[in-house]
């Protein structure tokens, strides 16, 4: 990090000021300049408050040399990360496809998608359990008995299961589940994430509706940094001045996540489109750009769905779209 003073900064309020950094662990570099200094900081600085810095009176200028993510961070682990689901892996050029409802509706619907999706080649069943609808009005998810649900499907089929928590004093019944997802609104829920940093889960930490990738980053680096390292980013789509789609598919965000950090991204067209016939192409175009995985709302009877019935393909649907993803996957190892 480097700091400019002020033209004018006195020798006191200077030194005054490298103490205060000194104290706080880092090395101090001054450099003198004829009419200003530039202070250069050495050592861990994601602790340094930017905008503290910025309002004092001697400082002009404040750059970040490199990111305050580290743990998440690829300049400090060059490999891709793989995660083991159960022996199910993802990252480092292993691609998995989660599919499955919205939400845990009745035994028959899970059981019966779960049976649909796994034959046409998806390898992790979501559904959710808690439901983030903005109207509470709205259903709201079968709760307890939605997670019995999800793992019934999972002995039944063996597909490991992913759904979303909302509240950490659920935890204990997520015991069985493989991969408990943190929704978008939930994304800087930082009390969740650091409670979820004491788990040794697989996250799937999603985008938050209006986060930058440095935000989510930072996000991941909340579970991180309690010691869980098992997470998997997701593009889901971000809010954008457009209203043809529910959310803008920021597919830019797979392969610059990819510079940034080893962690596996997928993405989500369903969330991001909100329309069912906007699902493949998407899928496609998201699988082209190198993502780990897929997240896709698959539905029996979409129509009659208890939750994003719009955006939920139907099982012949996701057949479809599955085998053109593998193809896309082929042209990428040529
Ligand atoms: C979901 O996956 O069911 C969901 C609510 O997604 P998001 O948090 O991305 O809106
Ligand atoms: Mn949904």
């Amino acid at each position: 990090m480097i700091a400019v003073l002020k033209q004018g900064t006195t020798t006191q309020q200077r030194d005054s000021l490298c103490e205060w950094f000194r104290n706080m662990g880092l090395e101090v570099h001054v450099s003198e300049g004829r009419y200003k200094s530039i202070i250069g900081l050495i050592g861990d600085t994601s602790g340094v408050d930017i905008g503290l810095l910025e309002s004092l009176s001697i400082i002009e200028s404040v750059k970040r040399i490199s990111e305050p993510f580290k743990n998440s961070n690829r300049k400090f682990h060059p490999e891709d990360s793989v995660i083991d689901i159960g022996g199910t892996k993802i990252g480092g050029g292993n691609f998995q496809i989660i599919a499955g409802p919205c939400s845990v509706e009745s035994r028959e619907q899970i059981i019966q998608v779960a049976k649909n999706v796994k034959a046409s080649g998806a390898t992790l069943l979501r559904g959710g359990a808690f439901k983030p609808r903005t109207s509470p009005y709205d259903f709201q998810g079968l709760h307890a008995d939605g997670i019995s649900l999800l793992l019934e499907a999972k002995k039944e089929t063996g597909l490991p299961i992913a759904t979303e928590i909302m509240n950490a004093n659920d935890l204990d019944l997520f015991e069985d589940i493989d991969v408990i997802q943190v929704g978008a609104r939930n994304m800087q829920n930082f009390d969740l994430l650091k409670s979820l940093g004491k788990t040794n889960k697989v996250i799937l930490l999603k985008r938050g509706l209006a986060n930058t990738l440095k935000e989510l980053l930072m996000s991941a680096e909340y579970i991180m940094a309690g010691g869980n390292e098992n997470i998997i980013l997701c593009e889901r789509g971000i809010r954008t001045f457009e209203t043809y789609t529910r959310n803008t598919l920021d597919l830019s965000a797979i392969p610059m996540l990819r510079e940034l950090t080893h962690l596996p991204i997928i993405a989500d067209p369903s969330h991001a489109t909100g329309l069912s016939r906007l699902v493949e192409p998407m899928s496609l175009a998201a699988a082209a750009a190198g993502a780990d995985g897929l997240m896709i709302e698959v539905h029996n009877d979409p129509e009659h769905a208890l939750c994003d019935g719009a955006q939920s393909i139907t099982p012949e649907q996701f057949d479809t779209l599955a085998l053109k993803v593998r193809k896309v996957r082929e042209v990428l190892s040529l």
